[in-house]
């Protein structure tokens, strides 16, 4: 017997800063019926306009997740998307004031708290899988992804950017509710120095700072407060590959074996799963 969709059991809201805008931003959690997918609601915009957070819907994956259907578009979906996949949230409905969530820590934490307070409900139909039977690669660059048979949900995950001796870094691990709490869900964003200090000239992470990232300068780390895992930058990365993945809209049975992911690489790959399952079912 297929496991049941899930659903969250009430509503709930949370507040931060968003991070290309630093504006305040709004994120509401609302249940949703069987088969609607995670879909993001822009309360902001007349006609309140959604989008599904699916692959297909993916406009722009440059250093974030950017989905867009009609006029509703939404920046950096992947950090709440990874916390209700993880946590086994099927269908929810995410009402937003504004074209981006809160970065909050620049992890998962707070939306995994936010989930796990409301609770999950069992619904009446049955989960969608998506068994990876034959491997799928992708390449761009020098990032690669392969998915591999497995009766799991397993990443292994290798990064390298050279900045500091801290950053090689390798991990392996099933994707499991406890093991992504655990492991990956307190994983902050991270970037070079040289990366943000154009784009904070030009304005456009206004939201920007050490209290949601950490940030790699001339061979050191700089963060507020230290690493919260040795490896932080390679679980951040599992983080995200979790979020981004989960774009296509099913529960994932595989091995994915990603060297220097990214968003780009991420999402590519989503769509090439996306296409090989209509592929299996036309
Ligand atoms: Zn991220």
């Amino acid at each position: 017997m297929p496991e049941p969709q899930r659903t969250l059991n009430g509503s709930a809201r949370y507040s931060g800063i968003a991070l290309h805008t630093g504006v305040r931003a709004h994120i509401t959690f609302h249940p949703a019926p069987a088969n609607a997918g995670i879909v993001i609601q822009r309360v902001d915009l007349p006609g309140k306009p959604s989008v599904a957070a699916h692959a297909g819907n993916v406009v722009d994956v440059v250093r974030a997740t950017t989905i867009k259907q009609g006029d509703a578009v939404v920046h950096t979906v992947e950090h709440v998307l990874a916390a209700l996949y993880a946590l086994g949230i099927d269908n929810a409905l995410l009402a937003m004031d504004g074209p981006e969530p809160p970065i909050a820590d620049g992890s998962s934490l707070p939306y995994v708290e936010m989930i796990r307070s409301l609770g999950a409900v069992e619904q009446d139909a049955p989960r969608k899988l998506l068994k990876v039977t034959e491997p799928v690669f992708v390449e761009q660059g020098g990032s690669k992804v392969v998915i591999v048979p497995d009766e799991k949900y397993r990443i292994s995950c290798t990064v390298k950017y050279g900045a500091t001796l801290l950053d090689c870094q390798y991990l392996s691990l099933e994707v499991t509710e406890e093991t992504f709490v655990r492991d990956l869900s307190e994983a902050r964003t991270f970037c070079l120095y040289e990366e943000i200090e154009p784009l904070m000239r030009q304005g456009l992470i206004r939201g920007g700072s050490l209290d949601n990232a950490v940030v790699m300068k001339d061979g050191a780390i700089i963060s507020k407060d230290g690493l919260r895992y040795p490896d932080e930058f390679v679980r951040h990365k599992m983080l995200d590959i979790v979020g981004d993945l989960s774009l296509v809209g099913r529960r994932i049975q595989g091995q994915v074996i990603a060297i220097r992911p990214g968003h780009p690489l991420n999402v590519t790959t989503a769509c090439k799963l996306a296409a090989a399952l209509q592929d299996q079912e036309a």
